[in-house]
């Protein structure tokens, strides 16, 4: 198609290079994991005047403020519910969901669970480093047992939530999980989530060198990449393991993939029936 993008000047056709430099710490791997979604934009070739992006608050949500497309940079947690209302007026586009985990799985967490039931047609991608980056390293719903983190300076006593296992239990279609450490394929999961009808969940482990790695002895970037690769355990490996060979790892890989009907499409039928009934009742 004349004018979509395929290659480098295209991946550059979409960053607001204006904007730059960008606000994001040195080691943050955010601007690894929005390299990954531009590069499965480009991989997949779509016309950037068919997406639209919605951000929630935080480091990983002002990643919207980078990519030249229509977008919102919306209310803390609430970027699911402004997509959906995005989606069902103009469910043509396709409606892409950059969030952070706690403005996800925290103040956005019953949004999340809902969209996924309803298999809303989103992608959603979750720049997950464990921590409240923007506020100075508060605790989020994603941060590991036992780590450290500014409202827990003696150790983290809660368990975190599995988002993949979470998304796919509520419903979620297309549930994959990657890392900032194999952007390759975290691109493939990010491509496929978009070309995928209905509710996408991409979760992106990224690092925060800032708040998470100075507090846990993992102070530069290049200290967090090593660990994620090190701890990153493919699906298939998992499954053979125990669950103390597991532990302080997380699972990689495509969680769920079926092709169930997507909301809006249910919807039109709504919309269908309604205007036949009103013609049938008439004036
Ligand atoms: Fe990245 Fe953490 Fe800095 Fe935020 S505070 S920009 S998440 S390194």
């Amino acid at each position: 198609m004349p004018g979509t993008p395929s290659g480098s000047e295209d991946i550059l056709s979409l960053v607001r290079v204006d904007r730059f430099p960008h606000l994001w710490c040195a080691g943050c791997g955010h601007g690894i994991v929005l390299g990954a979604l531009v590069r499965a934009i480009v991989d997949r070739r779509l016309d950037p005047a068919s997406l639209v992006v919605v951000a929630g608050i935080g480091c990983a949500a002002r990643a919207a403020g980078y990519l030249k497309l229509d977008g919102v940079h919306a209310t803390h947690g609430r970027a699911i519910a402004f997509a959906t209302g995005i989606k069902l007026a103009r469910p043509e586009l396709k409606v892409i969901v950059i969030t952070g985990d706690g403005d996800l799985a925290a103040i956005g967490g019953n949004h999340f669970i809902h969209a996924a039931r309803r298999n809303i047609g989103l992608t959603v991608v979750c720049f997950n480093n464990s921590i409240y980056g923007m506020t100075s390293g508060q605790y989020s719903p994603m941060t590991p047992r036992a780590a450290r983190a500014t409202t827990a300076p003696y150790g983290h006593i809660e368990k975190p939530f599995d988002l993949c296992e979470l998304a796919a239990a509520c419903g979620a279609t297309y549930v994959a999980r990657g890392g900032a450490y194999n952007p390759a394929r975290l691109t493939g999961y990010i491509a496929s989530g978009l070309d995928h009808r209905g509710f996408a969940f991409i979760e992106a482990v990224s690092q925060c060198p800032t708040y998470f790695g100075r507090r846990n002895r993992l102070a530069r970037g290049i200290d967090l990449l090593k660990w994620q690769k090190e701890a990153a355990l493919p699906l298939e490996r998992a499954a053979s393991l125990s669950p103390e060979e597991r532990e302080g790892r997380f699972t990689v890989g495509v969680f769920r993939d079926v092709d169930e009907p997507e909301y809006t499409e249910a919807y039109d039928g709504v919309i269908a029936l309604a205007g036949k009934k009103g013609a049938e009742a008439g004036p």
